[in-house]
């Protein structure tokens, strides 16, 4: 019998998501599936700090995720940094959730490229007080400890689990990789291909492209 939903740990799923695709939603439902999650919450980035400018406001992006993840009922939207109209960074943001959630496990899902970036983000050794970091594979990118820096890996070797288990036993702390479906979808290339006025059917999903198309979002034209 599975365990009460309360005692399960909390995914979260934050990015830019402009726009949300399928990459993202099938990252979400395997970690939900591969570490047993309650639930996922998604958090869109109202400004990301450490990028350059979204294409899309942060608005039709949280619309975009809400259209996503509809009908989904592990799924649930978070939209404090879409609302906050201030640069978004993680460490405040679970900081918040703690306050919020108490000692329940909870798990920053990232793809390997988010995680191997983690050293250029705000605060970054602060996250592993606060969360577990559960990483999946994403093609073209291998979790290997010999491509992060030295900081990097002198967090990872001692967090690594290979037990999602583990992320019951303890409030925050770990790093547990696990294995995705690899799906080479980016938002980049779907941005690409709009304003190169391709197909991006298959994609992402359709209530999302109905909802780009009317917004006129992504095209060459658009002056962004
Ligand atoms: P962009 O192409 O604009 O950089 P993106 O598609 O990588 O965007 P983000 O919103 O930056 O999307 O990513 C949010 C999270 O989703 C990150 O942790 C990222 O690693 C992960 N992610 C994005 N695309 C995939 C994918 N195809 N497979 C697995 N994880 C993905």
């Amino acid at each position: 019998m599975p365990a009460p939903a309360e005692s399960r740990p909390l995914g979260l799923l934050g990015g830019t998501f402009d726009p949300v695709h399928f990459g993202h939603l099938r990252l979400a439902e395997e970690a939900r599936e591969a570490l047993d999650l309650a639930q996922v919450l998604w958090i869109p980035a109202g400004r990301p700090p450490h990028r350059t400018l979204p294409r899309a406001a942060a608005a039709d992006r949280l619309e975009m995720v809400r259209l996503a993840i509809a009908g989904n009922p592990h799924f649930a939207l978070d939209d404090a940094e879409s609302r906050a109209g201030t640069p978004s960074y993680t460490v405040p943001t679970l900081e918040r959730l703690r306050a919020l959630h108490g000692g329940r496990p909870l798990v920053l899902v990232l793809g390997s490229d988010a995680f191997l970036g983690l050293p250029a983000w705000h605060r970054w050794r602060e996250l592993f007080g606060l969360a577990h970091i559960a990483v999946a594979t994403r093609s073209g990118f291998e979790l290997a400890a010999e491509e992060m820096g030295a900081d990097l890996a002198e967090e990872f070797a001692p967090r690594l689990g290979s037990d999602p288990a583990d992320l019951k036993n303890a409030a925050a702390g770990r790093i547990v990789p696990f294995a995705m479906t690899p799906l080479a979808i980016s938002a980049s290339l779907i941005r690409a291909r709009i304003a190169a006025g391709l197909s991006t059917r298959y994609l992402l999903p359709d209530p999302v492209r109905e909802y780009i198309e009317p917004h006129h979002l992504y095209r060459a034209s658009d002056g962004r």
